[in-house]
């Protein structure tokens, strides 16, 4: 049994000062029992705790590192802009440049806003939406995550539309009853809910594939559904690609699958493992944002160069000929091995793969919104978890998380990961 002795005391302290001891909950092991690591460093493809254990990592801070941990050319980078001073709250160079790099990879993007947060990247982006349109509803479909903002930390409850049920206690009822919530993948409840209110719909924003609910992949009808029916009626059409953007393809789950939206928020690797989040779209609609229009929305350290650099680097040797490619191919790879390993134990899984992320569900019925991804085995999916970490290998605590592959993996640490996925298959 690997020791985590250092990991459980530091998180005794931590659990005296920062609330349930982590500054994000999700990082707590609350899903899958147990206590959190404490992470001392990280290289490529492998995390190593306070403890000295070490593992291969498909968490790679949630999505951000799609390069591994600590890409030299990152590293390098960043070790130069940090001599130059780490944020001058005044228009850089570097700001143009990866604005413009993320333009021409999202062709939907005629503007582009640099943040801090995929949060902030999707409640600006709705304030832009609502500022543009003079409506105020929104729509948003159950088990898709924007993050933490009041109005979108709404959930349904079963059935048709759900009006205005706030998720969290701090969220007043009044914000919550301008988020309607709708089952994803059904493209006639959303018909007949725009063509009752759509006087009141300022946006319709989802995650084209939900890599909040694990990864649900959408059906094209309905990606299209959606792209006529707020066409039809002046809605804002809002892709949340914090997750996808540049993973399910370079050019985000827009590109993969054709749809171009009026607006979109990115967040995750644009950072490059800094915090960096961007909202955009089509000029029109970004021309209300101050300073161009009356639409306020504003930040201290939004583009800092240390940021910026990280991101800029990051989408520089992601964009390298073949590079995405050979990304995708690992977790192809992986889903590969993945697969037959549940096969040879037994084991009864689903597993979904969009580009280079990937979720094992612990059933075996098909997967297409929250309610069937939500029907998988925790408890089961708990023991794979615990299985796995033993056995060396970092996934995140949770079934309904994410997978991520990054360029660092070797076929090495793929043939560990699939063996060790063998004997927690078996013993789940
Ligand atoms: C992670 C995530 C967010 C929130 O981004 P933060 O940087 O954590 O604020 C928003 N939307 C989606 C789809 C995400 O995956």
């Amino acid at each position: 049994m690997k020791s985590h002795r250092r990991s459980l005391n530091l998180f005794k302290k931590s659990s005296r000062l920062i609330p349930g001891g982590v500054n994000s909950p999700v990082r707590a092991f609350k899903a899958v029992g147990g206590r959190p690591l404490f992470i001392e460093k990280a290289k490529g493809a492998k995390i190593y705790d306070v403890d000295g254990n070490s593992y291969i990592d498909y968490v790679l801070s949630w999505g951000p590192l799609i390069l591994g941990h600590a890409h030299p050319r990152v590293v390098n980078a960043l070790k130069n802009a940090a001599e130059r001073g780490t944020s001058y709250g005044a228009p850089t160079g570097l700001e143009v440049k990866l604005a413009e790099m993320v333009t021409s990879l999202y062709p939907s993007m005629d503007m582009v806003r640099l943040v801090n947060s995929g949060t902030e990247a999707t409640m600006s982006a709705i304030r832009a939406a609502r500022g543009f349109t003079g409506r105020d509803k929104i729509i948003k479909f159950e088990g898709c995550y924007h993050g933490h903002a009041d109005g979108l930390l709404v959930k349904a409850g079963s059935g048709a539309a759900t009006f205005g049920v706030p998720d969290s206690p701090g969220v007043p009822k009044s914000y919550a009853k301008n988020t309607i919530t709708l089952p994803f993948n059904d493209i006639d409840s959303v018909s007949s809910v725009v063509k009752k209110e759509h006087r009141n719909i300022a946006c319709i924003i989802l995650e084209p594939v939900v890599g909040n609910s694990g990864c649900v992949l959408p059906k094209v009808k309905f990606l299209k559904g959606l792209r006529k029916i707020t066409k039809q009626y002046g809605v804002v059409l809002i892709f949340d690609e914090v997750m996808t953007g540049f993973r399910v393809s370079l050019g985000g789950a827009q590109e993969y699958y054709g749809i171009k939206p009026d607006m979109t928020c990115l967040g995750k690797v644009i950072g490059g493992g800094l915090p960096v989040g961007a909202y955009g779209g089509r000029k029109d609609i970004m021309s209300v944002i101050a300073p161009e229009g009356p639409v306020y929305q504003a930040g201290t350290l939004s583009g800092n160069p240390l940021a910026m650099t990280a991101g800029i680097e990051t989408l520089k040797v992601l964009s390298g000929k073949g590079v995405f490619k050979k990304i995708e191919k690992k977790a192809a790879l992986l889903e590969e091995g993945l697969k037959d390993a549940a096969k040879r134990a037994g084991a009864r899984t689903r597993f979904y793969r969009a580009g280079t992320m990937f979720c094992t569900y612990f059933q075996d019925g098909s997967v297409h919104d929250f309610e069937t991804a939500a029907r998988s085995d925790k408890e089961k999916f708990a023991r794979f978890f615990r299985e796995m970490l033993e056995g060396g290998v970092n996934l995140a605590p949770s079934q309904f998380e994410a997978g991520f592959m990054s360029l660092a993996h070797t076929d090495k640490d793929i043939e560990r990961t699939i063996n060790a996925a063998y004997r927690a298959f078996r013993k789940c």
